[in-house]
């Protein structure tokens, strides 16, 4: 349908690649082709006014021309501009440049100044003949990016080609531009190529340009709408409709400790009623650390089970699967439901038997780590897969459970706060669903901030609280990256504790035990027969043992905000005061102390995301799903917060009102992405 990139024009097969090269398949793709950023040659400066650092353009008569050999072959000329001279250096050249640059011809050059041997020179400069009566452009040259071989030239005549002879015809409504305070689309285009002369460089490249805003609309819109688009894709297909019966889910109620707090009743009543559609549930719990999702899931569980369905519960390490093993077992064996455990580390036997139970249909709750996607395990009627930590598995991963018959319903959890921006839109495709407030009873963790240099006091901290009876965590650090070194240090701060702690009872955490080891240890430690926890960042997702109430992370420094939020969400679980040590080395970087400093002033996971967001961008908050999702090229979500809120509200409306306009603007901006429009 597209016209290929080759018609009408006469396009070389070899440019043809280059263009490929840089995303650009057809000629449409020469539009959003937009500058990465602008060149002034306007005006002339002054040589004499020209400084070290600054790139400007300057004119002047070639004076000196030489091609020197040493230390190497350079082309090095002299301009003259009155009593200035300014030297231009060519470390690779051709013929061609030599004969442009001979003594006598003027030249205006572009480049950065610098101060060289012999005074003001410029390296490279772009260099352009010209004579007295050569006219300066009017407005800002755009600079495009590039791949070697295919010139700003070539790539400047294609890109006004296309903006000639392609519609450049607006996809939404006018209705919606004018309410949007809008600016039209092929305007936009035709600003960004070819500025107009009252246009400052400045507002083209903070991209503050009602043009740039138009077109950073028009990628969020695109982003949205495929979502929303795959979004009601799922919801054509079909899974089974899982009613409430209220029996098994009643009976858990009714055995529970504590009651729901009102935001785990709304969340569970949207999850409830998601189980009677008999289409796929695509739903995302957000909750910060210790807000109660667990006992959501097991409820959702029950939902599945009561209609005769399977529920697979899985979660990324085998510390926390167990976890969520050991707690489904206390609450659902009274209930009469023996749920089956599957991992990686079991025994080919074991597993084996695990997996037959699952594929006869004769367990209705497998609880696990990623084993439960394993070619091998094959379920029988699955009915429900709960994903916990969701944003540590890939997209792929979420969509490779094997099922015999009808598509499951998912659940996936998060304690990764991801602010509310990022969550739209990333999680565009999926229902989401908030637990925004946390259980009662907690007291408050207070948040202690500690140089090395008093490392004894905090020793003593841990001795006062192991002995009156509470527990505590000590957290090492994670060192470049090194599991050996992490390993290694882990080993060493358990030797020098039991050393200082000769009457605590010490237990020691880290993610080389073996599966066995690591349950034994974090039983014990949760019946209270180990007073002190060391263990590394394995203990980072979901354990929850409420006695503890001390947590050290040694080195904190070296950790990322989400990470610390993760850790200190282990205590400050029970009624008792809790507190975290961050124990710092300085001296410290800008950016560990600005870390540092939001971690000791906020408690609110979604608070501390946002920040996050600023210190470092989004790529990394993403961790996995990034890699599923075609990345913005325009729009950045941690500053055009504003426009993404707006471009969901639109694609909806769009999709509802206007199918025809969702459809040009998708055809637009997603023809060439196939890959993100069927994550
Ligand atoms: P997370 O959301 O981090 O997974 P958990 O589900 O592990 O949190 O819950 C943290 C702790 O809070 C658990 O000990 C759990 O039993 C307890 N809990 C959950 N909901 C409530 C509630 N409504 N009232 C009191 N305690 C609760
Ligand atoms: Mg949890």
């Amino acid at each position: 349908m597209t016209a290929t990139l080759a018609t009408p024009l006469k396009i070389a097969p070899a440019t043809l690649a280059k263009l490929a090269k840089i995303g650009i398949h057809h000629r449409a793709d020469l539009l959003l082709h937009l500058p990465l950023r602008y060149e002034d040659e306007t005006h002339i400066t002054p040589i004499t006014q020209a400084l070290p650092g600054e790139t400007v353009q300057v004119q002047g008569e070639v004076t000196h021309c030489e091609v020197m050999f040493r230390p190497r072959r350079t082309l090095v000329c002299r301009i003259q501009q009155g009593d200035d001279e300014l030297t231009l250096r060519f470390l690779n050249f051709y013929p061609s440049q030599q004969k442009q640059l001979a003594v006598g011809k003027q030249i205006r050059a572009i480049g950065e100044v610098r101060g060289g041997f012999f005074g003001l020179e410029m390296v490279h400069p772009k260099c352009k003949a010209v004579d007295d009566e050569t006219p300066l452009p009017q407005s800002l040259s755009p600079v495009y990016p590039t791949t070697a071989g295919l010139s700003q030239t070539v790539l400047r005549k294609l890109i006004n080609n296309a903006l000639e002879s392609i519609p450049l015809s607006d996809t939404l409504p006018a209705s919606l531009i004018e309410r949007l305070d809008l600016a039209e689309f092929g305007d936009s285009l035709r600003l960004l190529h070819n500025p107009t002369p009252d246009i400052s460089a400045s507002t083209l490249e903070t991209r503050s340009h009602s043009a740039w805003r138009r077109i950073k609309f028009d990628e969020l819109l695109a982003q949205q709408l495929s979502m929303r688009v795959h979004h009601r894709e799922r919801s054509k297909r079909v899974a089974p409709s899982l009613p409430a019966h209220d029996k098994l889910t009643h009976a858990l109620l009714d055995k529970l400790p504590f009651k729901l707090t009102g935001a785990q009743q709304k969340v569970w009543r949207e999850i409830a009623h998601d189980l009677t559609q008999s289409h796929p549930m695509q739903r995302l719990l957000l909750g910060d650390v210790g807000s109660g999702k667990t006992i959501v899931a097991a409820l959702a569980a029950l939902q599945a089970i009561e209609n005769g369905y399977q529920v697979a519960f899985m979660a990324p390490t085998e510390i926390l699967a167990e976890q969520h093993y050991l707690k489904l077992r206390e609450w659902l064996e009274p209930l009469g439901i023996e749920p089956v455990w599957l991992s990686g580390s079991l025994k080919k036997k074991v597993k084996t038997a695990a997996s037959e139970r699952i594929s006869s249909g004769d367990t209705l709750l497998a609880i696990g780590t990623h084993a439960l996607f394993q070619k091998d395990v094959e379920f029988h009627k699955l009915g429900l897969a709960i994903i916990d930590e969701q944003h540590k598995f890939g997209v792929q991963q979420r969509l490779a459970l094997r099922n015999k018959g009808k598509e499951p319903h998912q659940l996936m959890m998060s304690a990764t706060p991801i602010p509310r921006t990022l969550a739209m839109s990333y999680y565009a495709d999926l229902d989401v669903s908030v637990i925004d407030e946390l259980p009662p009873g907690r007291t408050p963790i207070v948040t202690k901030l500690v140089s090395d240099a008093r490392r004894e006091e905090v020793f003593e901290r841990v001795r006062q609280a192991c002995l009156i009876g509470r527990q505590a965590y000590w957290v090492c650090p994670l060192i470049d990256e090194s599991e050996a070194l992490q390993l290694q240090t882990a080993l060493e701060t358990h030797a020098t504790l039991t050393e200082i702690f000769p009457e605590l009872r010490i237990g020691l955490a880290h993610g080389k035990l073996s599966s066995e080891e690591k349950a034994a240890t974090m039983a014990a430690f949760k019946a209270g027969e180990l007073q002190l926890l060391v263990a590394t960042t394995v203990i980072e997702v979901g354990v929850d043992v409420p006695n503890a109430s001390l947590m050290v992370i040694d080195h904190a420094e070296r950790m990322g905000l989400a990470q610390l939020h993760q850790l200190r969400g282990r205590v400050g679980r029970g009624v008792a005061e809790s507190m975290c040590v961050l124990l710092f080395q300085q001296p410290l970087s800008e950016l560990a102390r600005e870390r540092l400093r939001v971690i000791y002033e906020n408690t609110d996971g979604f608070i501390i995301a946002q920040q996050d967001l600023q210190l470092r961008g989004p790529g990394e908050l993403l961790g996995a799903r990034q890699s599923g999702v075609a990345m913005l090229r325009f729009a950045d979500i941690s500053e055009d917060e504003e426009l993404l809120e707006t471009s969901r509200e639109i694609a909806d409306e769009l999709l509802r009102e206007h199918p025809d306009a969702a459809r040009a603007h998708l055809q637009r901006w997603m023809a060439n992405k196939h890959d993100f429009l069927q994550v």
